[in-house]
């Protein structure tokens, strides 16, 4: 049996206030629609994964949607309906059973995809939904909009269900179903398209926490419960930094100053062990890197501690529930020594970093007088860092 599914991500609401669409906000370091599609990739039973994108998305795509094995793109429609008219159009001739799936629920579990399949395959067409534990009640509203609903009546709610996705079909009842929806009003679903194309479609158990990410409160309640970036091995990250010596500046080397008769050249303080260290976290947590975050064009970090901008992106990876579980640095310059101050510097980062100095390392080495450091003319250092799950 081939199985094919379709990710609805053809939308570019911006509803939620966010500068991008909503399939592409962040919620635990990747996006809603990187959770999707995962989610679908990686179910056994599931071929391939057409996602249909916002035209604009498609050239070029972000790296991150480029060359997925078993995904394809193609682009969205005007309403849902032509997105998914737009996907059904290149699934493969052989396939029997597609799924569409909204990207605004990130959080499908193998088992409801699994349920949905089972469905159609059962009867032709199925969709998953919750049944409601409220009262539910049909309102009407009378006068000007936006006044107050009056009661009409009471629904018996055991025969109420709220739709959600995946919704699976066999192929030729997708097919009625998308050929009604050409020409007709916009629908919020499949199964509404494919009941007015006279199919009975079937309800299998959905899932609570299959949510759907519609408003600012839903964002935040995904992010607060989605698993973070880090897995049980956690996420190592690399920095690495350079900085000219020159006569008439400080030395300053992990926010302590050290004795020298020259100092690097920047427009920040210069200090390359954070600024290594802090693209280790950045990149840890695949959150950029220092230049995107703090550009050297903005006057406002000229001559700004490095360490506070450190300690700025730990605030930002904690926020995203990561931990810092140590850091390791390399420092290279031919003078001063840096032994004499390694233990302040290790004890400046460690209150930097808000961890013990016994997780921080710091390693001074010469370039043995080869290059620019050896000359003595640069001073550079590398960092990593691994983060892990708070
Ligand atoms: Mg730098």
């Amino acid at each position: 049996m081939h199985v094919t599914a379709i990710i609805a991500a053809g939308g570019s609401g911006r509803r939620l206030g966010a500068s991008v669409p909503k399939q592409l906000l962040d919620v635990g370091g990747r996006t809603l629609l990187q959770r999707s599609i995962d989610a679908f990739r990686t179910h056994p039973a599931i071929g391939d994964v057409i996602v249909a994108v916002p035209a604009d998305l498609l050239a070029p795509p972000p790296p991150w949607l480029d060359g997925v094995r078993g995904v394809r793109l193609v682009a969205g429609g005007e309403r849902r309906q032509d997105s998914v008219a737009n996907a059904f159009a290149s699934v493969a001739e052989n396939v029997e059973i597609v799924l569409v799936h909204d990207a605004a629920r990130p959080f499908v579990t193998s088992d409801v995809i699994s349920r949905a399949i089972h469905g159609a395959i059962a009867h032709g067409a199925a969709i998953v939904a919750l049944p409601v534990s409220d009262t539910v009640k049909r309102v009407a509203f009378e006068g000007t909009a936006g006044g107050d609903g009056v009661i009409v009546e009471t629904l018996p709610r055991e025969q109420i269900f709220l739709a959600q996705t995946p919704q699976a079909f066999r192929r030729e009842v997708l097919g009625a179903a998308i050929a009604a929806g050409r020409s007709a009003e916009a629908a919020t679903d499949e199964a509404t398209l494919a009941e007015r194309a006279g199919h009975r479609v079937y309800v299998v158990a959905g899932d609570p926490e299959n949510l759907k990410i519609t408003t600012a409160a839903d964002l935040t309640r995904a992010r607060g419960r989605a698993p973070s970036v880090a897995g049980a091995a956690g996420r190592v990250g690399v920095g690495y930094d350079l900085h000219r010596l020159v006569a008439g500046r400080p030395l300053v080397l992990g926010g302590v100053i050290v004795p020298s008769d020259r100092g690097a050249l920047g427009h920040s303080d210069a200090d390359v062990i954070c600024h290594a260290v802090t693209d280790a976290i950045l990149g840890a947590a695949t959150a950029g890197d220092i230049g995107q975050h703090y550009p050297d064009t903005d006057p406002r970090w000229k001559g700004a501690s490095s360490v506070a901008l450190l300690q700025e992106v730990v605030g930002l990876v904690r926020g995203r529930g990561l931990a810092i579980e140590n850091v390791d640095v390399v420092v290279i310059l031919e003078r001063p020594k840096i032994g004499p101050h390694r233990d302040a510097i290790r004890s400046r980062l460690a209150d930097a970093l808000g961890i013990d100095a016994g997780r921080v390392s710091v390693k001074g080495k010469t370039n043995e007088g080869v290059d620019a450091v050896g000359r003595g003319e640069a001073i550079a250092a590398h960092a990593v860092a691994l983060l892990t799950r708070a």
